[in-house]
């Protein structure tokens, strides 16, 4: 196990989860519901749930949602958290964009700009992606605006649950 190492601050940050394998919705549930219960961790507020056509992905429809919250935890080791929480939930790595039980992804740690091999804040697709921008308007509408999701309106998502 990884030594926890907190930072000195609470962060508020915006962890994006998304599946679609298996039963994706219940694993993103599950992910929302667990983000709870990482150290130093508490769970601010929680998107609807969307369902989105695969974009830069294969395979099924992708269940999606977008957690606010505030962690002690540094972002190195809050994306160690999620990882274990990936691989609990089933998570095969077989190639890139390949299919998945589920993923979390880090969208944003405060006002933080990292940039090292295995971790990049904020997250470098999140504008790109309509699945990260609709749950995200929904917790954080300072963080998006309308030229953003103008951007993304031709990608196939529905806000769900
Ligand atoms: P993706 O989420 O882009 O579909 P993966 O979940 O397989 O792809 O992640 C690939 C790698 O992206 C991970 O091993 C992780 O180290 C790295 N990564 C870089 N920045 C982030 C971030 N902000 N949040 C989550 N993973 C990140
Ligand atoms: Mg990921």
């Amino acid at each position: 196990m990884p030594v926890v190492t907190r930072t000195r601050e609470t962060v508020s940050a915006y962890v994006a989860a998304g599946a679609n394998l298996g039963d994706a919705h219940a694993a993103v549930c599950r992910a929302l519901q667990d983000l709870g219960t990482l150290p130093q961790t508490h769970v601010e507020a929680v998107s609807s749930l969307y369902r989105s056509a695969p974009y830069q992905a294969q395979g099924p429809v992708f269940i999606n949602a977008v957690a606010h919250i505030r962690t002690r935890l540094n972002a190195p080791d809050l994306l160690i958290a999620l990882q274990a929480m990936e691989y609990l939930a089933g998570r095969v790595r077989s190639h890139v964009n390949a299919p998945r039980t589920l993923d979390l992804d880090i969208v944003f740690y405060g006002d933080a700009r990292v940039d090292s091999p295995g971790l990049t804040i904020p997250h470098p697709r999140w504008m790109e992606r309509a699945f990260v921008l609709l749950p995200l308007q929904e917790v954080a509408p300072h963080k998006v605006n309308p030229a953003l999701l103008h951007a993304v309106e031709n990608q196939q998502i529905e806000k769900w649950l």
